[in-house]
């Protein structure tokens, strides 16, 4: 089957009987006619669309190597710099058309998998048939071009003691029985966005296991369709109230459902299991097999298109309200301008400094997506900061489409028109920088981009203890010790490797 477009996508959930408890509901169909979901599986269904629009049927597919069909670049492997270049402009499509605010369109997980894939050996020592499992499963989902979501952390119960002394062990999801034919699963998992939406579900190893005896039924990898019978999906409560695109024209559009993952007595076959087991190995399994950094590399992709967005947001603001000339609003304006440029030149660095990995797949710097990674969960709290800050009262002086179009239009055509703008579109402005930087969805988008990749706090630990300083602290040494007029000259970190 080809890449596939929005109507297959609608009719494999259709189809799906896939267990979602929301808002006292529970439902095992009819998700994209519900209302928390219906137009969030609108939106992705038209991404589906551009992979088929003649002008972008080039930069968002290429020919599967396997059935020849045209299929989602996101799978493609990247073996040369160009490659990897095409993927990434594949990715900013479909991150621009969200501005940046979905995070979990297919190509991220998609380019999970193709790493994975081609880490045969890595998975081989644990068990050469999880290195045929990993692959195959690839494969099945290139040619379906399923949408994958994951769920890798454990729920929040007590995060001073390992999964295994936290109230009997009970509350994470964990092999219960295990035979020639697969695993079953008991517990939960603390979160998958857009769980109810996607057709499969990755569960991933969570970031830090310890290899104890107690901690073995904890480690592992496997994948299951979102209506494998016991999984179920415990929603949140939607931030997409049903209202216009103009009173809320984010969430309206864009709101991911987060779900907690409940595993009861789930079966998993042997066929669906990349890794049992080994919690040494599930320890590198994103960054030994380099799906850490095509995942990371579609990440900065998708953060760069979301803070073009901001700066063309915070820009319409300033001039809609004549504020543009103050310095401090310029400072900030700069800020975003920084930032927006610091984004982009750890992308291009990354793809400027790759080299093959160990399986051969071109693979993105990751010293410089690391650095991007440690760097945007904090950087991004700041542009609703500043929104908030330059829209000032103006974004609590804010009428509803209905006010705008009913008995209130005259007081919004005289009162609520600004520099720039008439009243009518000053407030369609404005509510836009309200649901950027203030609404329910507002503050969603800057919790989940602050733990996109987990704890900022422990990820620096992560970075610092990872990152190789000997060569700035050989320099530093060498010129303590000399006495010449000038340190010495030394080789270039990057072009010594
Ligand atoms: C909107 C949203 C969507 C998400 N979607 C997904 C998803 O699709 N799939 C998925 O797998 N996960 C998802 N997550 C979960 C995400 O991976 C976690 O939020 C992240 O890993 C942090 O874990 P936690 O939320 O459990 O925080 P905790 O680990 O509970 O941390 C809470 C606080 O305690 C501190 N803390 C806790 N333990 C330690 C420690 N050992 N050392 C130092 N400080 C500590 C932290 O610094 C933090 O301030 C999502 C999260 C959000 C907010």
């Amino acid at each position: 089957m080809p890449a596939r477009t929005g109507r297959d996508y609608i009719e494999r959930l259709s189809a799906s009987g896939a267990t979602v408890q929301i808002h006292g509901e529970t439902l095992t169909g009819g998700i994209p006619e519900h209302p928390a979901f219906r137009r969030v599986v609108e939106t992705y269904a038209r991404l589906y669309d551009l992979q088929h629009e003649p002008e972008l049927r080039e930069l968002m597919t290429y020919r599967s190597p396997s059935s020849g069909e045209r299929v989602g670049i996101s799978f493609m492997v990247p073996r040369t710099v160009e490659e990897l270049v095409k993927r990434r402009e594949m990715m900013s499509v479909w991150a621009r058309a969200s501005n940046g605010m979905l995070g979990r369109t297919g190509d991220y997980l998609n380019s999970c998998l193709m790493a994975l894939s081609e880490a045969g050996p890595w998975f081989e020592q644990a068990d050469a048939a999880f290195a045929e499992n990993v692959r195959r499963y690839y494969e099945m989902v290139r040619e379906h071009d399923l949408l994958l979501t994951h769920t890798l952390v454990p729920p929040q119960s007590n995060r001073s003691a390992p999964p295994s002394e936290q109230l009997g062990g009970e509350v994470m999801a964990r092999i219960v029985a295990e035979d020639d034919n697969g695993i079953v699963v008991r517990g939960a998992r603390l979160l998958a966005t857009i769980g109810p939406t996607a057709d499969e579900l990755l569960v991933f190893p969570s970031t830090v296991l310890r290899g104890r005896p107690e901690d073995a039924p904890y480690s592992y990898a496997f994948a299951v369709s979102c209506d494998t019978p016991g999984l179920r999906f415990l929603c949140r409560e939607s931030a997409d109230h049903g209202r216009s695109h103009f009173d809320h024209p984010l969430a309206s559009r864009f709101e991911e459902m987060d779900a907690i993952v409940v595993f009861d007595d789930v079966r998993v076959p042997f066929e669906r299991c990349f890794m049992l087991g080994h919690p040494e190995l599930c320890n590198g399994f994103y960054t030994e097999t380099s799906a850490a950094h095509h995942m990371t590399h579609q990440v900065t992709a998708r953060t760069t298109a979301k803070t073009e967005f901001m700066l063309g947001l915070i820009t319409l603001l300033t001039e809609a309200i004549g504020i543009e000339q103050f310095g401090h609003v310029q400072e900030n304006v700069a800020e975003v301008i920084v930032a927006l440029e610091g984004i982009r030149a750890f992308v291009r660095a990354a793809e400027a400094d790759a080299a093959p990995n160990r399986y051969g797949v071109m693979t993105p710097r990751w010293e410089s997506l690391n650095a991007a990674r440690n760097w945007y969960p904090k950087l991004y709290q700041r542009f609703p900061e500043i929104l908030r800050k330059l829209g000032a009262a103006g974004l609590m002086a804010l009428p509803t489409e209905a006010d705008v179009t009913g008995p209130a239009h005259l007081d919004v055509e005289r009162y609520l028109q600004s520099a720039t703008l008439s009243g009518p579109e000053r407030v369609r402005l404005f509510r836009l920088v309200w649901d950027t930087c203030i609404s329910a969805f507002a503050g969603r988008q800057a919790l989940y981009e602050y733990y996109f990749f987990g704890d900022p706090v422990r990820m620096a630990a992560a970075l610092v203890g990872s990152y190789d300083r000997a060569p700035y602290r050989e320099r530093v040494r060498a010129f303590l010790a000399s006495d010449g007029p000038i340190a010495e000259p030394v080789a270039d970190p990057i072009a010594a490797g």
